[in-house]
């Protein structure tokens, strides 16, 4: 179990990720990811391997630059190898979604034949990718309510971070037995699975409780319990 860590204001998203990543290499790990929303379109980098690699690989792709939500991630590969497909985030058929994940998905092999059944196509090997899987099948216009009703499904632990490129304003989180907090800032927020990723940003941290869905925009955090009802 590794480090996620996200954004949502107006800066540029990339070097904040990637420091982020960095902040929580001590974690360990064995491949690196990011996915960041730039004009209504999901942009991914991800490989096995170091940080410094992914950063490597960013420094080409301009196309990463300037976006303004985003979320990365360092992976300990529990299921599937440590290759550059394996690697986070993962996506749906449609590539609308991109999500990362830390923790382990028990009944994930259950979950992946029904979804192929229902003509999903996957593209790698880990149980990570059945969550987008299901969030694509239950996306009826609220990426948070799809969120809710795929994480209905899951056996075992996770913390997320999911973004959808029909809704480019929004970054919703949740977890399960794998540590995820909410950082908040000025016309910013933040989502990491622990402090250091985003001190240098904020000190203002939300614990999300086990069960807990966050939605953030850059300006609001929304925190929901497992049935949907808003917390105060
Ligand atoms: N189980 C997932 C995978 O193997 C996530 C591992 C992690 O927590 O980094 O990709």
């Amino acid at each position: 179990m590794c480090g996620i860590v996200g954004y949502i204001g107006n800066k540029d998203a990339m070097p904040v990720l990637l420091d982020g990543l960095k902040q929580l290499e001590y974690r360990g790990y064995d491949s690196a990811g990011v996915a960041v929303l730039i004009k209504g379109k999901i942009r991914i980098a991800k490989r096995s391997g170091k940080i410094k690699d992914l950063v490597a690989m960013a420094e080409n792709r301009s196309e990463l630059d300037n976006a303004n939500l985003g979320i990365g991630h360092s992976r300990w590969a529990t299921h599937g190898a440590p290759t550059n497909i394996n690697a986070h985030p993962h996506q749906d058929c449609m590539a609308n979604i991109a999500l990362v994940h830390n923790g382990i998905i028990e009944n994930f092999s259950t979950l992946k034949e029904k979804l192929i059944e229902e003509g999903h196509k996957f593209k790698s090997q880990t149980d990570t990718e059945v969550i987008a899987h299901l969030i694509e099948e239950y996306y009826k216009g609220d990426l948070k309510d799809a969120v809710l009703k795929a994480l209905k499904e899951l056996e075992g632990s996770f913390a997320l971070g999911v973004i959808s490129s029909n809704e480019p304003e929004k970054l919703v989180c949740a977890r399960k037995e794998s540590p995820l907090i909410i950082g908040i800032g000025e016309d910013e927020n933040f989502i990491a699975s622990d402090v250091p990723a985003i001190l240098k940003h904020t000190k203002k941290v939300i614990y999300l409780d086990d069960g807990e869905i966050g939605v953030l925009t850059k300006d609001s955090v929304r925190v929901f319990d497992s049935s949907g009802a808003e917390k105060n």
